[in-house]
């Protein structure tokens, strides 16, 4: 699904040249479940946004199933991204003034999904994440954990092929980190791809591979024993 070769980004700025990532090849399989670690500022999250889409990378090839998605344009990201990639933000990322339901919805209002569809879409998505009860909350009414649980709602109601999370359990304690981890594992068991960045070895296990980042680069790739 993802084949990604000598993978440079650098970002530039009037004083400073940051390489953040430093030739990373790496490929993904439809169905597995990836975890990538390493120190904080190793490039972890820069290689999440360019899988994302959410960002191009400076030199070097990207192919999403067999197309080349390394140079497109904004717009076009944008469009690839829609329906196919569903991305977990550390911070949540949810809309303030827009409630739970709203939220949810968005992915699809995007997709042109019709009301009646959207609505029966998002009740059921929010019922998978035991969220309902919030539909006509705002996000600030709302514990992190029940945050996160939108945010992860969000990124897969319009039922992606690749999920992305950026430490999805950073920010919650340990009964609401290993709710996430349980609901990712099940999208995982459902079809879905996934990769995720973590600091948690605990949450790590939970993937098939674990890929280790350093200073931008990979320095080694661990099956899990499970
Ligand atoms: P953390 O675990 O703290 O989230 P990370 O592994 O996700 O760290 P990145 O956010 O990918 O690290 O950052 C990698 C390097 O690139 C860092 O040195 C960072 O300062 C730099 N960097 C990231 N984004 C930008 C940007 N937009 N402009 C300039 N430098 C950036
Ligand atoms: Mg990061």
């Amino acid at each position: 699904m993802i084949q990604i070769k000598d993978l440079k980004k650098v970002f530039r700025t009037e004083e400073v040249e940051t390489v953040a990532l430093n030739g990373i090849s790496m490929h993904v399989t439809q169905g597995e479940f990836i975890a990538i670690m390493g120190p904080s500022g190793c490039g972890k999250s820069t290689l999440l946004n360019i899988l994302g889409l959410l960002d191009n990378p400076t030199s070097g090839h990207y192919l999403l199933d067999g197309k080349e998605v390394g140079n497109l344009k904004e717009k076009e990201r944008t469009q690839s991204r829609k329906g196919n990639i569903g991305f977990v933000f550390q911070s949540f990322n949810l809309i303030e003034e827009m409630t739970v339901f709203e939220n949810v919805e968005l992915p699809l209002t995007y997709l042109k999904v019709k009301a009646a569809e959207r609505k029966k879409r998002v009740e059921e998505t929010l019922h998978k994440m035991s969220i309902s009860h919030r539909a006509s909350h705002f996000p600030n009414q709302l514990s992190g954990g029940q945050q996160q649980r939108v945010a992860i709602a969000r990124a897969v109601i319009a039922n992606p092929k690749l999920i992305l999370a950026d430490e999805p359990t950073g920010n919650l304690d340990s009964k609401n980190g290993k709710d996430v981890m349980d609901l990712l594992t099940e999208l995982n068991q459902e079809g879905a791809t996934i990769v995720m960045v973590t600091h948690s070895q605990h949450d790590a296990s939970f993937a098939h591979r674990t890929i280790n980042l350093f200073d931008g680069q990979i320095i080694t790739e661990v099956e899990s024993k499970m």
